[in-house]
C-alpha cells in the first residue's frame, strides 16, 4: 500500500472516531475529546448490572468499529479478545486505586505497560505543523493506540486525572470529575453516593449499639 492511501485511510477512520464523539449524548458528562472513547471503553462493561459489551470478538469488532477506533476492512485475530478485556481492567483499577489514594496495582501496570501498544505510535505533523502521536499498526494495537495517546493527550491538557471510576466497589463505573473541586467520588449521588451514605450511617449505628467492652 502506498504512502498516500494509507493516509487516506487513516484519514477517514479519524473522521468515523471524531463522528461518532460528535454523536455521544450528553456532553455534559462526556469526558473531554478522545478520553471519551476510554470511559467508554471502561464502561463496555457494567458490573453491576452484569452486563458485557464485549462478550466475544465479532461484538469486540463491531465496538472499536462503530467508534472508528479500527479501519472498516481491519480484523482481529484470536486472542484479542483476551487482550482488550485485560488491558480494560487494568484501566479500571488504576482510576480505582488512583481514586482511593493507593498504589496502582502492579498487575494491572504490568498488563498496561507490557503490552506493545506504546510501540505502535509515531508522531506526524499536520498542515499547520502541529505534531499529533498516530497510531503506526493495525488492528487491536490501532485501537490501544488511539485510546492510550488519547491518555496521553488527557495528561497533558489536566483532564486525564478528572477520569475517575466510581468509589462504589461493586460499581466502578467511569466518570468524568465536572466538579469544580475535583472531589466527584461517585458516579451517580442519587444511587451509588447514598448507598455509600447508607452503609456508613448503619456502621455507626451498630458501632454505637453494641455494648462497649470492658
Ligand atoms: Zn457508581
Amino acid at each position: 500500500m502506498d504512502p498516500l492511501s494509507e493516509h487516506e485511510r487513516r484519514g477517514a477512520a479519524f473522521r468515523d472516531l471524531d463522528a461518532w464523539l460528535a454523536l455521544t449524548p450528553d456532553p455534559d458528562r462526556a469526558a473531554p475529546g478522545r478520553l471519551e472513547l476510554v470511559r467508554q471503553f471502561i464502561n463496555s462493561a457494567d458490573l453491576e448490572s452484569d452486563t458485557e459489551e464485549l462478550g466475544d470478538l465479532a461484538a469486540l469488532r463491531s465496538w472499536l468499529r462503530r467508534r472508528g477506533l479500527i479501519g472498516p476492512r481491519e480484523r482481529l485475530e484470536e486472542g484479542d479478545l483476551e487482550r482488550a478485556l485485560a488491558v480494560r481492567e487494568a484501566l479500571r483499577r488504576l482510576l480505582a486505586d488512583r481514586s482511593a489514594g493507593a498504589a496502582i496495582d502492579t498487575g494491572a501496570l504490568g498488563s498496561l505497560n507490557s503490552r506493545p501498544a506504546a510501540a505502535h505510535l509515531r508522531v506526524s505533523f499536520d498542515a499547520t505543523g502541529a505534531p499529533a502521536l498516530e497510531p503506526a499498526a493495525g488492528g487491536l494495537d490501532r485501537a490501544f493506540a488511539v485510546l492510550l495517546a488519547a491518555i496521553e493527550r488527557a495528561a497533558a491538557e489536566g483532564s486525564w486525572e478528572r477520569l475517575k471510576v466510581c468509589s462504589d466497589h461493586e460499581c466502578l463505573w467511569a466518570f468524568y470529575d465536572h466538579s469544580k473541586n475535583r472531589s466527584r467520588s461517585w458516579c451517580n449521588m442519587a444511587v451509588c453516593g447514598n448507598r455509600a451514605k447508607a452503609r456508613g450511617y448503619r456502621r455507626r449505628q451498630r458501632a454505637s449499639s453494641s455494648p462497649s467492652r470492658p
